[in-house]
């Protein structure tokens, strides 16, 4: 009984201390990285907090048909608004959908500049690997402004990097990531940063719903999408492509639409 007794408080520090342990220890990310202008936290910062989780509504915003003005870029079989390097989209083209295949990034052949723009992505079934290596891909807005795409689905990584954060920037308002392999759904809202010549007028702007819900009202970005490094921006054409990232997961892609505003 006296040994039960000494060992129960000797337990609960033991305990206390782990988890103090733990709640102090880095998460995944960096500490080395520069301070964002603004926020209280570093590029891809190991100790911002992660979006807390909600729970997508079932079938929030998949298969959202393309209104009468929009461009639809991809309907399930025809790539041919995306190319690489000025060749044929070479992602796999199969079940209504595409896929990351090693071919390489691609983008739209035309350009946007203010936007509506509908995609539905799924990350691989088989949940491998951790943090940035789980079903990493990404939309490039004029190619150069990144919503990341992760299957963030306990997947722990920096917050800057979860699925639908602007990357290396902010991190989504909720963490709204459907489970591996499952379709979701983003619709962004965005607007072009001006420029006056060389000088930037009025920064990017974006709204983004993950699976119907709002993960970003109205957001600045900080300028061009950088890993590790700060943001900025240089000026450029009022309009640019639509990138999808291939970052060597097979993330797959349908129902593309985007309209012009
Ligand atoms: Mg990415």
């Amino acid at each position: 009984m006296k040994l039960l007794a000494l060992g129960a408080p000797a337990a609960l520090v033991s305990l206390l201390t782990l988890s103090m342990v733990t709640s102090n220890a880095p998460q995944v990310g960096y500490t080395d990285t520069p301070q964002l202008p603004g926020q209280e936290w570093k590029v891809h910062d190991a100790h911002r907090p992660p979006p807390p989780v909600v729970k997508p509504a079932e079938g929030a915003n998949l298969g959202a048909p393309p209104p009468a003005d929009a461009l639809v870029l991809f309907g399930g079989k025809d790539a041919s608004a995306w190319t690489a390097g000025g060749k044929e989209c070479p992602w796999t083209i199969a079940g209504g959908a595409m896929e990351v295949n090693g071919g390489g990034s691609i983008e739209t052949r035309e350009h946007f500049g203010d936007m509506q723009l509908h995609l539905e992505w799924a990350s691989p079934a088989k949940a491998e690997s951790t943090s940035q290596g789980r079903g990493n891909s990404g939309v490039f807005l004029m190619g150069r402004y990144e919503i990341q795409i992760l299957d963030s689905f306990e997947n722990p990584t920096y917050s800057d990097g979860s699925a639908a954060a602007l990357y290396g920037q902010f991190p989504p308002l909720v963490n709204v990531c459907r489970g591996p392999g499952e379709w979701q759904s983003y619709d962004i809202f965005f607007r072009a940063p001006r420029f006056d010549g060389d000088k930037l007028v009025a920064p990017a702007l974006v709204t983004v719903l993950h699976n119907g819900v709002l993960v970003h009202n109205n957001q600045a970005f900080l300028g061009a999408t950088r890993h590790r490094d700060l943001a900025s921006y240089a000026a450029h054409a009022p309009t640019g492509p639509i990138g999808l990232q291939d970052h060597g997961n097979p993330v797959r892609f349908r129902n593309i639409w985007v309209r012009k505003l």
